[in-house]
């Protein structure tokens, strides 16, 4: 099973928040070495898993288990090992080595270290020698220097919440050669969501779908390759459904019963054809 070289493994995960359950049983693994894409509609629950295995939110139930950890000990130390980008607020008055100082002392590296460090990311994201502060960045700047502040310590495991959203197609290609660097280079296993499949589908080699607060499946690059031709859904209205994905172009081979979206099926087509 899959579970003996999970570095992340997350059990029937739920949350609330007051009465709204927004996850209702997450389970996903993954894998040393994964670049896994975390794929859904805004409001589906993503931010939401990246923020309860950064520990950031409590979970109502299930458990988590990260680099092996048993404990909760254990898990609060290996969270450690996980750099992650979660927006991109710095102080906008500072400049991008002065934010990354301040990260890099909350981080606790070495304070001989900071300086090269600090160098060393920035290159990476090509933001070297910009002295200008955060505040007069464009986006496209700010999820660099985001992504920078991601690897600072080079970790084990990279988080990456949206990282291309807003950017124009060069940005997103820029990101997707970072990951793949990340990843072959670095070694990192890398977790990036996105609400748009077609984004990722040639970075990730392993995807989690969520939708509405689940993991409805997770699939492989080989999965997703025939995924035009098996493709599952479940509607209240069968026949405009069938209607609509005929005039569409879709072939409807056989109808079945499961809990899944048109909504879904939506994004993974229009996410597939802009790829
Ligand atoms: P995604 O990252 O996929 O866009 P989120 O994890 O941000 O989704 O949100 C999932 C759901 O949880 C949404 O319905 C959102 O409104 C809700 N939610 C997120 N954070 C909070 C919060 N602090 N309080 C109440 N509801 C929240």
């Amino acid at each position: 099973m899959e579970t003996a070289q999970a570095i992340i493994q997350m059990n029937h995960i739920v949350k609330k928040y007051g009465r709204q359950e927004v996850l209702k049983g997450v389970t996903l693994s993954v894998n040393k070495g994964d670049i896994y894409g975390l794929i859904g509609k805004n409001g589906a629950g993503k931010t939401t898993i990246f923020k309860i295995l950064l520990g950031l939110s409590h979970a109502s139930g299930g458990s988590l288990s990260i680099t092996g950890s048993q404990t909760t000990k254990e898990l609060r130390e290996n969270r450690r090992k996980i750099g992650f980008f979660v927006g991109n607020s710095f102080y906008p008055y500072l400049t991008p080595q002065e934010n990354l100082r301040y990260y890099a002392m909350v981080k606790k590296i070495p304070r001989k270290q900071i300086k090269d460090e600090i160098n060393r990311v920035l290159e990476i994201v090509s933001l070297s020698g910009v002295k200008k502060p955060v505040k007069s960045f464009s986006l496209g700047m700010k999820q660099r220097l985001g992504i920078a502040n991601a690897i600072l310590g080079n970790p084990e495991i990279l988080i990456l919440d949206e990282p291309t959203n807003g950017l124009d197609p060069q940005g997103i290609a820029d990101v997707r050669a970072m990951i793949h660097r990340f990843n072959e280079e670095f070694g990192m296993t890398v977790i990036v969501s996105s609400h748009i499949l077609g984004e990722l589908e040639h970075t990730a080699d392993r995807f989690g779908i969520v939708n509405e607060g689940i993991v409805v499946r997770e699939i492989t690059q080989d999965d997703l390759k025939n995924k035009e031709q098996a493709i599952e859904i479940a509607v209240d209205d069968l026949e405009r459904a069938k209607e609509l994905l005929e005039a569409g172009g879709v072939k409807v081979l056989r109808e079945i019963e499961e809990k899944s979206t048109l909504e879904d099926f939506y994004f993974r087509l229009i996410g597939g054809e802009e790829a």
